[in-house]
Protein backbone atom coordinates (compact mmCIF):
# COMPACT_ATOMS: atom_id res chain seq x y z
CA UNK A 1 0.00 0.00 0.00
CA UNK A 2 1.68 3.32 -1.02
CA UNK A 3 1.55 5.65 2.30
CA UNK A 4 -0.63 8.98 1.22
CA UNK A 5 -0.56 12.73 2.34
CA UNK A 6 -2.66 15.65 2.52
CA UNK A 7 -1.97 18.34 0.06
CA UNK A 8 -3.89 21.21 -1.65
CA UNK A 9 -4.28 21.47 -5.32
CA UNK A 10 -5.53 23.77 -7.91
CA UNK A 11 -6.79 21.40 -10.76
CA UNK A 12 -8.27 24.68 -13.22
CA UNK A 13 -6.78 28.32 -13.23
CA UNK A 14 -8.56 30.48 -11.35
CA UNK A 15 -10.27 28.16 -8.68
CA UNK A 16 -9.75 27.33 -5.59
CA UNK A 17 -7.69 24.59 -4.22
CA UNK A 18 -8.80 20.97 -3.47
CA UNK A 19 -7.58 19.43 0.14
CA UNK A 20 -6.85 16.00 -1.75
CA UNK A 21 -4.77 12.42 -0.30
CA UNK A 22 -2.39 11.86 -2.56
CA UNK A 23 0.24 9.46 -2.89
CA UNK A 24 3.64 10.32 -0.84
CA UNK A 25 6.33 11.39 -3.76
CA UNK A 26 8.98 9.32 -4.46
CA UNK A 27 12.18 10.26 -3.50
CA UNK A 28 15.03 10.19 -6.29
CA UNK A 29 18.82 10.57 -6.36
CA UNK A 30 19.96 13.82 -5.31
CA UNK A 31 16.74 14.45 -3.33
CA UNK A 32 15.87 14.98 0.52
CA UNK A 33 12.11 14.56 1.34
CA UNK A 34 10.85 17.13 3.76
CA UNK A 35 7.69 17.90 6.07
CA UNK A 36 6.41 20.64 5.89
CA UNK A 37 5.82 22.95 8.62
CA UNK A 38 5.35 26.26 7.05
CA UNK A 39 5.23 27.42 3.76
CA UNK A 40 4.48 31.78 2.96
CA UNK A 41 1.55 32.35 0.92
CA UNK A 42 3.35 35.56 -0.77
CA UNK A 43 1.36 38.09 -2.05
CA UNK A 44 1.75 37.32 -5.27
CA UNK A 45 0.34 33.97 -4.86
CA UNK A 46 -3.40 35.23 -5.89
CA UNK A 47 -2.30 36.65 -9.21
CA UNK A 48 -0.23 33.58 -9.70
CA UNK A 49 -2.78 31.41 -9.37
CA UNK A 50 -5.82 33.77 -10.95
CA UNK A 51 -4.28 36.58 -13.50
CA UNK A 52 -0.50 34.41 -14.64
CA UNK A 53 -1.69 32.54 -17.92
CA UNK A 54 -3.73 36.07 -19.31
CA UNK A 55 -0.72 38.85 -18.00
CA UNK A 56 2.30 36.73 -18.53
CA UNK A 57 1.12 33.95 -20.88
CA UNK A 58 4.73 33.08 -21.36
CA UNK A 59 5.98 32.05 -18.05
CA UNK A 60 4.18 28.87 -17.69
CA UNK A 61 2.49 27.47 -14.45
CA UNK A 62 3.34 23.82 -13.84
CA UNK A 63 0.83 20.84 -15.39
CA UNK A 64 -2.50 21.28 -13.73
CA UNK A 65 -3.56 19.49 -10.98
CA UNK A 66 -0.47 21.30 -9.20
CA UNK A 67 0.35 21.70 -5.46
CA UNK A 68 1.73 25.50 -5.42
CA UNK A 69 3.48 27.42 -2.34
CA UNK A 70 6.47 29.18 -2.90
CA UNK A 71 8.62 29.31 0.46
CA UNK A 72 8.74 26.55 2.88
CA UNK A 73 10.10 25.23 5.78
CA UNK A 74 10.30 21.99 7.42
CA UNK A 75 12.34 19.18 8.34
CA UNK A 76 14.39 16.33 6.83
CA UNK A 77 12.27 13.34 6.24
CA UNK A 78 14.20 10.74 4.27
CA UNK A 79 17.37 11.26 2.32
CA UNK A 80 17.69 10.30 -1.39
CA UNK A 81 20.46 8.33 -2.93
CA UNK A 82 23.79 10.30 -3.20
CA UNK A 83 22.80 13.04 -0.74
CA UNK A 84 25.78 14.18 1.08
CA UNK A 85 25.76 16.34 4.25
CA UNK A 86 22.53 16.34 5.04
CA UNK A 87 20.74 14.32 7.42
CA UNK A 88 16.74 12.94 8.65
CA UNK A 89 15.77 15.69 10.88
CA UNK A 90 17.48 18.29 9.58
CA UNK A 91 15.59 21.79 9.97
CA UNK A 92 15.60 23.60 6.55
CA UNK A 93 14.21 26.26 4.58
CA UNK A 94 13.98 25.37 0.76
CA UNK A 95 14.77 27.85 -1.94
CA UNK A 96 12.28 27.27 -4.60
CA UNK A 97 14.79 28.39 -7.49
CA UNK A 98 14.92 25.01 -9.68
CA UNK A 99 17.68 25.22 -12.02
CA UNK A 100 19.06 22.07 -15.08
CA UNK A 101 22.63 21.99 -13.89
CA UNK A 102 22.93 21.17 -17.72
CA UNK A 103 22.85 24.62 -19.61
CA UNK A 104 25.28 26.51 -20.33
CA UNK A 105 24.33 29.21 -17.59
CA UNK A 106 24.63 26.49 -15.01
CA UNK A 107 27.59 24.73 -16.35
CA UNK A 108 28.77 28.68 -15.41
CA UNK A 109 27.20 28.29 -11.99
CA UNK A 110 25.00 30.98 -13.06
CA UNK A 111 22.26 29.18 -11.16
CA UNK A 112 19.32 32.34 -11.32
CA UNK A 113 19.98 32.61 -15.40
CA UNK A 114 19.47 28.54 -15.85
CA UNK A 115 17.60 28.45 -19.42
CA UNK A 116 15.01 26.38 -17.84
CA UNK A 117 14.85 28.44 -14.54
CA UNK A 118 11.65 27.75 -12.46
CA UNK A 119 10.41 28.69 -9.24
CA UNK A 120 8.52 25.27 -7.48
CA UNK A 121 5.22 25.45 -6.51
CA UNK A 122 4.82 29.19 -8.22
CA UNK A 123 5.65 29.53 -12.47
CA UNK A 124 8.65 29.01 -14.83
CA UNK A 125 10.52 31.21 -17.12
CA UNK A 126 10.51 29.35 -20.48
CA UNK A 127 8.93 26.40 -21.84
CA UNK A 128 11.89 23.64 -20.69
CA UNK A 129 10.77 25.39 -16.94
CA UNK A 130 7.28 23.33 -16.87
CA UNK A 131 9.76 19.81 -16.45
CA UNK A 132 11.48 20.95 -13.15
CA UNK A 133 7.91 22.22 -12.01
CA UNK A 134 5.95 19.12 -12.58
CA UNK A 135 8.92 17.44 -10.50
CA UNK A 136 9.08 19.92 -7.85
CA UNK A 137 5.95 20.54 -6.76
CA UNK A 138 5.36 23.50 -3.76
CA UNK A 139 5.11 23.47 -0.60
CA UNK A 140 0.94 23.39 0.26
CA UNK A 141 1.14 19.76 1.30
CA UNK A 142 2.69 17.49 3.96
CA UNK A 143 5.65 16.43 1.98
CA UNK A 144 7.59 17.56 -0.41
CA UNK A 145 10.71 16.52 -3.05
CA UNK A 146 13.77 18.84 -2.78
CA UNK A 147 16.76 18.80 -4.38
CA UNK A 148 19.37 18.76 -1.89
CA UNK A 149 20.97 22.16 -3.72
CA UNK A 150 18.04 23.83 -2.49
CA UNK A 151 18.43 23.41 1.03
CA UNK A 152 19.00 25.74 3.62
CA UNK A 153 20.32 25.03 7.33
CA UNK A 154 18.36 26.91 9.53
CA UNK A 155 19.82 27.92 13.02
CA UNK A 156 18.35 26.68 16.31
CA UNK A 157 16.98 30.52 16.79
CA UNK A 158 15.38 31.03 13.10
CA UNK A 159 11.54 29.38 13.92
CA UNK A 160 9.79 27.79 11.01
CA UNK A 161 7.39 30.70 10.11
CA UNK A 162 10.22 32.99 10.03
CA UNK A 163 12.21 31.30 7.82
CA UNK A 164 9.14 30.61 5.32
CA UNK A 165 10.40 34.57 4.55
CA UNK A 166 13.41 33.98 3.23
CA UNK A 167 12.31 33.83 -0.30
CA UNK A 168 10.94 37.61 -0.53
CA UNK A 169 13.65 38.18 1.74
CA UNK A 170 16.38 37.29 0.07
CA UNK A 171 15.03 38.78 -3.36
CA UNK A 172 16.24 42.23 -1.22
CA UNK A 173 19.32 41.08 0.18
CA UNK A 174 20.39 39.68 -3.31
CA UNK A 175 19.52 43.14 -5.13
CA UNK A 176 21.72 44.88 -2.29
CA UNK A 177 24.33 42.59 -2.92
CA UNK A 178 24.56 42.90 -6.75
CA UNK A 179 24.50 46.95 -6.10
CA UNK A 180 26.93 47.17 -3.49
CA UNK A 181 24.65 48.43 -1.03
CA UNK A 182 26.91 48.96 2.38
CA UNK A 183 28.27 51.76 4.85
CA UNK A 184 28.50 55.22 3.22
CA UNK A 185 25.84 54.22 0.25
CA UNK A 186 22.90 56.45 0.36
CA UNK A 187 19.41 54.13 -0.86
CA UNK A 188 16.02 54.60 -1.82
CA UNK A 189 13.45 52.03 -1.13
CA UNK A 190 9.86 52.95 -3.55
CA UNK A 191 7.06 50.43 -1.98
CA UNK A 192 9.37 50.07 1.90
CA UNK A 193 6.40 49.31 3.76
CA UNK A 194 5.66 46.29 1.66
CA UNK A 195 6.50 42.08 1.95
CA UNK A 196 9.63 42.96 -0.16
CA UNK A 197 10.59 46.92 0.78
CA UNK A 198 10.38 45.96 4.53
CA UNK A 199 13.44 43.29 3.83
CA UNK A 200 15.93 46.31 3.19
CA UNK A 201 15.33 47.86 6.56
CA UNK A 202 15.47 44.12 8.35
CA UNK A 203 19.12 43.99 6.28
CA UNK A 204 19.80 47.21 7.02
CA UNK A 205 22.24 46.38 10.44
CA UNK A 206 23.90 43.35 8.69
CA UNK A 207 24.44 44.92 5.39
CA UNK A 208 25.93 47.60 7.33
CA UNK A 209 23.18 50.40 5.74
CA UNK A 210 23.73 53.94 7.18
CA UNK A 211 21.28 55.78 5.28
CA UNK A 212 17.64 54.18 3.64
CA UNK A 213 15.34 56.53 2.32
CA UNK A 214 11.98 54.91 2.17
CA UNK A 215 8.61 55.45 0.09
CA UNK A 216 5.32 54.31 0.19
CA UNK A 217 1.33 55.70 0.57
CA UNK A 218 0.00 54.84 4.30
CA UNK A 219 1.62 57.15 7.00
CA UNK A 220 1.05 54.90 9.73
CA UNK A 221 2.93 52.34 8.63
CA UNK A 222 5.32 53.91 7.24
CA UNK A 223 5.99 55.55 10.64
CA UNK A 224 6.12 52.04 12.11
CA UNK A 225 8.84 50.94 9.73
CA UNK A 226 10.92 53.91 10.17
CA UNK A 227 10.63 53.23 13.99
CA UNK A 228 12.61 50.05 13.51
CA UNK A 229 15.78 51.90 12.69
CA UNK A 230 15.28 55.37 13.61
CA UNK A 231 18.97 56.65 12.75
CA UNK A 232 18.84 54.78 9.39
CA UNK A 233 15.37 55.18 7.88
CA UNK A 234 13.59 58.18 7.03
CA UNK A 235 10.10 57.77 5.28
CA UNK A 236 7.95 59.79 2.79
CA UNK A 237 4.95 59.42 1.98
CA UNK A 238 3.59 59.46 -1.78
CA UNK A 239 0.80 61.94 -1.01
CA UNK A 240 3.31 64.52 -0.15
CA UNK A 241 4.47 65.00 -2.67
CA UNK A 242 6.93 63.62 -6.01
CA UNK A 243 10.01 60.91 -4.73
CA UNK A 244 12.38 62.91 -6.27
CA UNK A 245 11.77 66.18 -4.60
CA UNK A 246 11.71 64.91 -1.52
CA UNK A 247 15.01 63.13 -2.44
CA UNK A 248 16.99 65.90 -3.38
CA UNK A 249 15.90 68.21 -0.87
CA UNK A 250 17.34 65.47 1.53
CA UNK A 251 20.47 65.02 0.13
CA UNK A 252 21.37 68.53 -1.00
CA UNK A 253 20.84 67.86 -4.61
CA UNK A 254 22.77 64.91 -5.31
CA UNK A 255 20.59 62.52 -5.31
CA UNK A 256 21.07 58.20 -3.87
CA UNK A 257 23.64 56.00 -5.07
CA UNK A 258 20.86 53.38 -5.21
CA UNK A 259 17.33 53.00 -6.29
CA UNK A 260 15.41 50.06 -4.87
CA UNK A 261 12.09 50.01 -7.01
CA UNK A 262 9.90 47.30 -4.73
CA UNK A 263 6.65 48.41 -5.82
CA UNK A 264 3.91 46.13 -6.02
CA UNK A 265 1.72 45.08 -9.37
CA UNK A 266 -0.21 47.89 -10.15
CA UNK A 267 1.59 50.94 -8.83
CA UNK A 268 2.53 54.19 -11.04
CA UNK A 269 5.01 54.21 -13.19
CA UNK A 270 5.75 57.76 -12.72
CA UNK A 271 6.81 56.71 -8.92
CA UNK A 272 9.50 54.59 -10.67
CA UNK A 273 10.14 57.64 -12.84
CA UNK A 274 10.46 60.13 -10.22
CA UNK A 275 12.79 57.12 -8.20
CA UNK A 276 15.26 57.41 -11.73
CA UNK A 277 15.38 61.13 -11.42
CA UNK A 278 16.38 60.13 -7.76
CA UNK A 279 19.31 58.78 -8.51
CA UNK A 280 22.91 60.16 -8.37
CA UNK A 281 25.54 60.59 -11.11
CA UNK A 282 26.78 57.47 -11.30
CA UNK A 283 24.15 55.55 -9.51
CA UNK A 284 22.04 52.17 -9.70
CA UNK A 285 18.31 51.67 -10.23
CA UNK A 286 17.77 48.14 -9.26
CA UNK A 287 14.37 46.54 -9.94
CA UNK A 288 12.78 43.56 -7.79
CA UNK A 289 9.06 44.91 -7.82
CA UNK A 290 5.94 43.89 -10.21
CA UNK A 291 5.82 47.16 -12.28
CA UNK A 292 4.70 45.50 -15.54
CA UNK A 293 5.13 47.04 -18.80
CA UNK A 294 6.86 49.81 -21.16
CA UNK A 295 7.67 52.68 -18.63
CA UNK A 296 9.64 56.07 -20.24
CA UNK A 297 13.17 56.45 -19.07
CA UNK A 298 15.27 59.51 -20.44
CA UNK A 299 18.36 57.40 -21.87
CA UNK A 300 20.42 60.68 -22.83
CA UNK A 301 20.21 61.57 -18.58
CA UNK A 302 21.06 57.56 -18.17
CA UNK A 303 23.84 58.42 -20.25
CA UNK A 304 25.10 61.26 -19.25
CA UNK A 305 24.94 60.88 -15.60
CA UNK A 306 26.83 57.41 -15.88
CA UNK A 307 23.22 55.65 -14.56
CA UNK A 308 22.39 51.90 -14.35
CA UNK A 309 18.92 50.07 -14.21
CA UNK A 310 19.49 46.50 -13.12
CA UNK A 311 16.50 43.76 -12.84
CA UNK A 312 17.21 40.79 -10.39
CA UNK A 313 14.82 38.12 -9.22
CA UNK A 314 15.20 36.04 -6.01
CA UNK A 315 18.10 34.60 -4.61
CA UNK A 316 20.62 31.69 -4.52
CA UNK A 317 20.11 28.81 -1.88
CA UNK A 318 23.84 30.07 -0.66
CA UNK A 319 22.83 33.83 -0.30
CA UNK A 320 19.68 32.24 1.77
CA UNK A 321 22.23 30.42 4.10
CA UNK A 322 24.03 34.06 4.53
CA UNK A 323 20.91 34.99 6.20
CA UNK A 324 20.50 32.46 8.16
CA UNK A 325 23.99 32.69 8.83
CA UNK A 326 23.13 36.25 10.22
CA UNK A 327 20.34 35.48 11.96
CA UNK A 328 22.45 32.64 13.63
CA UNK A 329 24.99 35.71 14.88
CA UNK A 330 21.52 37.91 15.86
CA UNK A 331 22.65 40.92 13.35
CA UNK A 332 19.58 39.83 11.52
CA UNK A 333 16.18 39.94 13.83
CA UNK A 334 12.88 38.83 12.29
CA UNK A 335 10.83 39.21 15.41
CA UNK A 336 9.21 42.62 13.46
CA UNK A 337 7.16 39.90 11.46
CA UNK A 338 3.49 39.10 12.72
CA UNK A 339 2.40 36.06 11.65
CA UNK A 340 -0.60 34.92 10.78
CA UNK A 341 -0.91 30.75 10.53
CA UNK A 342 -3.81 28.81 9.38
CA UNK A 343 -3.60 24.79 8.90
CA UNK A 344 -3.45 23.33 5.60
CA UNK A 345 -7.24 23.05 5.29
CA UNK A 346 -7.56 26.92 5.29
CA UNK A 347 -5.47 27.15 2.85
CA UNK A 348 -7.96 28.85 0.56
CA UNK A 349 -8.94 31.46 3.51
CA UNK A 350 -4.96 32.24 3.75
CA UNK A 351 -4.70 33.11 0.04
CA UNK A 352 -8.30 35.09 0.40
CA UNK A 353 -6.23 36.91 3.50
CA UNK A 354 -3.60 38.69 1.52
CA UNK A 355 -5.79 41.72 1.05
CA UNK A 356 -6.02 42.83 5.05
CA UNK A 357 -1.94 42.65 5.58
CA UNK A 358 -0.29 45.11 7.80
CA UNK A 359 2.00 45.73 5.18
CA UNK A 360 5.14 43.72 5.13
CA UNK A 361 4.96 43.04 8.80
CA UNK A 362 1.99 40.28 8.55
CA UNK A 363 3.75 36.89 7.80
CA UNK A 364 0.95 34.57 5.70
CA UNK A 365 2.15 31.11 6.78
CA UNK A 366 0.10 28.21 6.10
CA UNK A 367 1.19 25.36 8.17
CA UNK A 368 0.51 21.39 7.08
CA UNK A 369 1.36 20.37 10.27
CA UNK A 370 -0.39 22.73 12.20
CA UNK A 371 -3.91 21.03 13.56
ZN1 LIG B 1 20.37 25.20 -16.49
Amino acid sequence: MTDTMLAARMHHVAEEMRLEQIPVPSLGPGEVRVRVHAVNIVPNLANILRMWTTWFPQDPLPTLPAIFGLDPAGEIEAIGEGVLGWNVGDRVYVNPGRYCLACRACRQGDLINCSSYAFAGYFGFSPTSVELLDRYPGGLAEQMIAPAYSLVLLPDNLDYYSAARMGYLGTMYSALKKVGAGPGKTILVNGISGTLGLGAVLLAPALGLTTVYGTARDKKLLKTVADLAPNVVQVHSLLDGPVDEWIHQQTGGRGVDIYVDALGPGAAPETFQQGMRALARGGTCVNIGALMGDIPVDLHNLMDQQKTILGSAWSTAAECQEMADMVAAGVLDLSPLEHSVRPLTEVNEAISDISSRNGGFTNFIVSPSAR
